[in-house]
């Protein structure tokens, strides 16, 4: 049997090992069923072995994989074409994950920055931000948990409270060095955390009174998971910088850091660049991905069992007291209850049902854009109960 004994302890994985998948369901060595309500942390949005990414990647696979960004890549022209048409940006850089689209997003602030002879630029970062694990992603994180132990953390970030653009309005004020916001349009990792409707507007607004680049960080609600292709397409603004990644690949590794023309212009040949990002093989995902969602209208459906599942949890969670809050935009849901549930990640599993716990006391959702009605009203049944077990468990 395999075990976890010669790998590196960054996860304390549980017991279980899935061997296959299709659409929203997974299978695990012992044949048990599970549905999935997380889809890999919002990455496999088509669902499970998807064939028509699996059919993508193997004609890929058996034609070219890599070659390298010494020369063009015709599947990296297409993607970012289509990338730039969905989004209405202009120019994208291709890397392997969220964290290094970020990274992208920040070292292109920081020229914006030398380029306004700011010699210290400044980023805005929020509170209870997740921005990715590498040195300059996770100093602007806004978790010590996050950080702690890497000190000393890389400079250049300012933090203000999430959804609150007074704070920021008073760092305008007093900080000069101030180049970008980089902000999530709904925090995920922190537990679907949904600012005010016009958030995005004021904060577009402010960097433009300020000339300050709005760089929205949607590796978690790009491609279709709040009900649009992109979160900030709720708000009607366009963002200078968008990072992706995500769902982007349906699990295969890829991430997008999306710019404006006036922002992408501060990049120069030899200023960055990635080994592996945007290849041929990744980029043939993406676009296998794009095709499926736009065929299979995902977006709109996204929207639709989004309304569809949050009303029925509210519904059925209604009169539990002990339950504080049920939110969600598209299929990024959230569950809030007045009391720790952790527990709930391992009852779920066994319940044969795939979810996750954020802040102790969070329950989120990010079920795939392919959820059927049916699968919607299996998720609602098995979490009601879970929660109404363990609400009546704690009351005794
Ligand atoms: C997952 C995530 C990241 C990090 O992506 P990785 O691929 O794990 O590096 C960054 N920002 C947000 C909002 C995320 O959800």
């Amino acid at each position: 049997m395999a075990n976890n004994e010669h790998l590196m302890n960054t996860y304390a994985p549980m017991p279980v090992t899935f061997e296959s998948g299709k659409g929203a369901i997974l299978t695990d060595t012992n044949g048990k069923e599970y549905l999935d309500a997380l889809s890999g942390i919002a990455v496999c949005g088509l669902g499970h072995a998807h064939p028509a990414v699996a059919q993508a990647i193997s004609e890929q696979a058996t034609r070219l994989i890599h070659t390298s960004n010494l020369y063009q890549i015709e599947n990296q022209q297409n993607l970012a074409d289509k990338l730039c048409e969905l989004s209405g940006l202009d120019r994208v850089f291709f890397s392997n994950s969220g964290a290094e689209a970020n990274e992208a997003a920040i070292k292109l602030a920081r020229l914006y920055g030398h380029q306004k002879n700011i010699d210290v630029p400044t980023i805005v970062v929020m509170e209870n931000s997740f921005h990715g694990r590498t040195m300059a992603t996770l100093s602007a994180t806004g978790s010590r948990k996050v950080q702690a132990g890497f000190e000393p953390l890389v400079q250049g970030f300012v933090r203000a409270p999430y959804n609150d653009i007074e704070s920021i309005e008073n760092i305008a004020k007093n900080n000069s060095n101030i180049v970008a916001v980089m902000v999530e349009p709904v925090q995920g990792e922190s537990g679907i955390q949904i600012p005010d409707a016009d958030y995005l507007n004021k904060l577009r607004e402010l960097c433009n009174q300020n000339d300050w680049l709005l760089m929205l960080d949607e590796i978690q609600t790009g491609m279709g998971r709040t009900g649009e292709w992109f979160a900030f397409q709720h708000n009607k603004i366009k963002p200078d910088v968008m990072t992706l990644a995500k769902a982007l690949g349906n699990g295969v590794p890829i991430g997008a850091c999306l710019a404006s023309e006036k922002a992408a212009s501060v990049m120069k040949p030899g200023n960055h660049g990635s080994t592996f990002g945007g290849n041929p093989l990744a980029c043939a995902a993406g676009l296998a991905v794009i095709k499926t969602m736009e065929s299979e209208q995902l977006v709109s459906k996204a929207k639709d069992m989004g309304v569809y599942l949050l009303e029925s949890l509210q519904k059925e969670l209604a009169n539990v007291e002990g339950v504080r809050e049920v939110r969600g935009l598209g299929l990024m849901l959230g569950i809030e209850l007045d009391q720790p549930c952790t527990e709930l990640f391992s009852k779920a599993l066994e319940e044969g049902l795939l979810l996750a716990i954020q802040a102790d006391t969070i329950i989120r959702l990010l079920p795939p854009l392919i959820l059927s009605t049916e699968q919607a009203d299996a998720i609602v049944k098995k979490i009601t109960q879970l929660v109404i077990t363990l609400l009546q468990q704690e009351a005794a």
